[in-house]
């Protein structure tokens, strides 16, 4: 099949088209590099079977040809990244979004969409499902990141419901690898980096908010299964096995070998204090669950980050 990814030199992008390429289909990848990295696809360089366009899925979209299935992975996705470039973040859920959808609707092409587990906000309900509408401040900092997903959400029902396009949502939960950018401020990349030079390991707030962090080949298997369902609503992909953010801390110390000093810092505004998914949909739709162990997830990310 001919597939377009957009987001592709991106951390999950990138992951997604080496994975759609050994599936044996072919890939036409979009970035406008806001924060992707072609360091990310340079193994792809040369493929008869990938070609890397560089636009912005914001504007007109000049791609020939005809695809059998688009995936939006565009978009800035840590913290640090969107609160730098909100008007970008807002732009690419909606208008982007939109653009996409209308390359799938041309060609009568399976659409997905990668929208993130902010849809929940700093949630109420613990674990989160997919039933759940969330808890977002719709003015708050992050709001650029998670009402563009929400909106770009939005976006993909109507066009299911008006234009009869095979959409699918996958509501993604922090994950975590290779390719992830040194400095793109997100607690795995930082805690290691931290530990890898001796430095202290910077926890905001007392680090007793959760999260559960998801290896990537994992989540792109999920994300490679959602596409082919016909499950419409949205489903959380993410892994289930939550830990504090101080006990995270200390395991990446203990991974790295490093003697780590712990140094507090204020908690960024609106932070959610739990997030953890229920993942029986996932489970029972596309027989999906992670495999990838924390320990082995992050032997693998540190020896990355350690290359670097
Ligand atoms: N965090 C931290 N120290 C850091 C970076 C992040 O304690 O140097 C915390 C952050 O406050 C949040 C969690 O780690 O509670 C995950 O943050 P991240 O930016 O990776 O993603 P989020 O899940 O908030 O989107």
């Amino acid at each position: 099949m001919r597939i377009v990814v957009s987001g592709a030199a991106g951390f999950i992008g990138s992951h997604l088209c080496d994975r759609l390429l050994a599936e044996g289909h072919s890939v036409v990848g979009v970035d406008n590099l806001l924060t992707g990295s072609l360091r990310n696809i340079s193994h792809l360089a040369g493929r008869a079977d990938f070609r890397f366009v560089q636009e912005d899925v914001t504007k007109p979209l000049r791609l020939d040809g005809a695809f059998d299935a688009v995936l939006h992975a565009a978009s800035p996705a840590s913290p640090k990244d969107y609160l730098r470039h909100p008007l970008e973040t807002l732009e690419v859920g909606s208008a982007g979004t939109r653009n996409m959808l209308e390359v799938a609707r041309r060609w009568n092409a399976r659409f997905l969409l990668t929208s993130t587990s902010e849809c929940y906000g700093d949630p109420l309900i613990h674990p989160q499902r997919e039933t759940y509408w969330g808890h977002v401040n719709p003015v708050g900092p992050r709001s650029c990141y998670d009402e563009s997903k929400r909106y770009a959400e939005a976006l993909t029902m109507a066009y299911h419901r008006t234009h009869g396009v095979r959409t699918a949502i996958a509501r993604i939960f922090n994950t975590y690898g290779p390719r992830m950018q040194l400095d793109d401020g997100r607690v795995v990349p930082a805690f290691i980096d931290q530990a890898l030079r001796g430095q202290p390991v910077t926890i905001f707030g007392d680090g007793s908010q959760t999260r559960s962090f998801c290896y990537v080949s994992d989540l792109v298997d999920g994300l490679y299964r959602l596409l082919w369902s016909e499950e419409r609503y949205p489903v959380n992909l993410g892994n289930p096995v939550e830990l504090t953010i101080r006990e995270f801390a200390e395991h990446v110390c203990r991974f790295t070998g490093a003697e780590c000093a712990l140094e507090h810092r204020p908690l960024p505004e609106d932070d959610p204090k739990r997030r953890r998914p229920d993942i029986t949909k996932a489970r029972t739709l596309l027989g999906w669950e992670p495999r990838v162990s924390l320990e082995e997830g992050l032997r693998l990310t540190i020896e990355y980050f350690r290359s670097l």
